[in-house]
């Protein structure tokens, strides 16, 4: 791989950028200065260091973020700010993506990464990866709801949903606080198949997906990267 596109992946500027710390030699390969971009290096292999940093290269990124409500999952929008805008440039030079997607109101666990193979046994149906939510539901629901999800909800649309596992936690107030997990990941999948059940979805949030639990430290709208142990449970 050439210098300046180990630097540039690794977030130390653009190719234009970097061109000038090569010049003043603030760019070691093995202990010596190396000041040709073009010059290549294993990044496995060689050590480079920039300006007393050694340079860590990685070829794939995986990010935990809490989503907040308000962005959406998608990496470029016209009007809206996504999830891409939340992390760091120096995160992004590695061009992560969401797996899947959360509704703009919809809060919790969204992985992102640039390993299309993962992200694919994460989203593919033949995979039936659970996904697990919790809700605040206008209404009570009841052991009916439990056995309907349970059975495979028939959307509006006529699609009917793999069986799907709901707990309530709580109600108060005419409020039901529940658990579900679902397997699929259909449009507004969750908020569909309570309308089915003539109930509306006030709250959203998904709290894993697979092995991977939200990190409950996690302010809204932080993210980090995934442990070693997480990333091995998932692939
Ligand atoms: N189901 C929904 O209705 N919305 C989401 O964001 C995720 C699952």
């Amino acid at each position: 791989m050439r210098l300046d596109k180990l630097l540039t992946h690794t977030g130390f500027g653009t190719r234009k950028s970097i061109k000038p710390l090569l010049k003043s030699g603030q760019v070691l390969v093995n202990q010596t200065i190396q000041k040709d971009g073009k010059f290549q290096v294993n990044p496995e292999k060689d050590m480079v260091v920039v300006s007393g940093e050694q340079v860590h290269y990685q070829e794939f990124i995986y990010l935990m973020l809490n989503k907040p409500q308000g962005v959406i999952s998608a990496t470029e929008d016209r009007e809206h700010e996504t999830v891409i805008d939340l992390l760091d440039q120096r995160d992004c030079v590695l061009a992560p993506f969401p797996v899947g997607r959360l509704d703009k109101d919809t809060e919790g666990l969204l992985l992102l990464t640039n390993d299309g193979t993962l992200s694919h046994q994460l989203l593919s149906p033949k995979k039936h990866v659970d996904k697990c939510y919790l809700a605040k539901v206008r209404g009570e629901v009841t052991a009916t709801d439990i056995d309907f999800f349970a059975n495979g909800v028939t959307l509006k649309d006529g699609y009917t949903c793999k069986a799907a596992q709901l707990s309530v936690r709580q109600v108060v107030d005419g409020y039901s606080d529940i658990e579900v997990i679902i397997q699929e990941g259909k449009y507004h999948q969750v908020k569909r198949m309570f309308e089915a059940c003539g109930k509306q979805v006030l709250y959203l949030k998904r709290i894993s997906m697979g092995t991977l639990q939200l990190d409950e430290t996690l302010e809204l709208g932080a993210y980090r990267a995934l442990t070693d142990e997480e990333l091995t449970a998932l692939k």
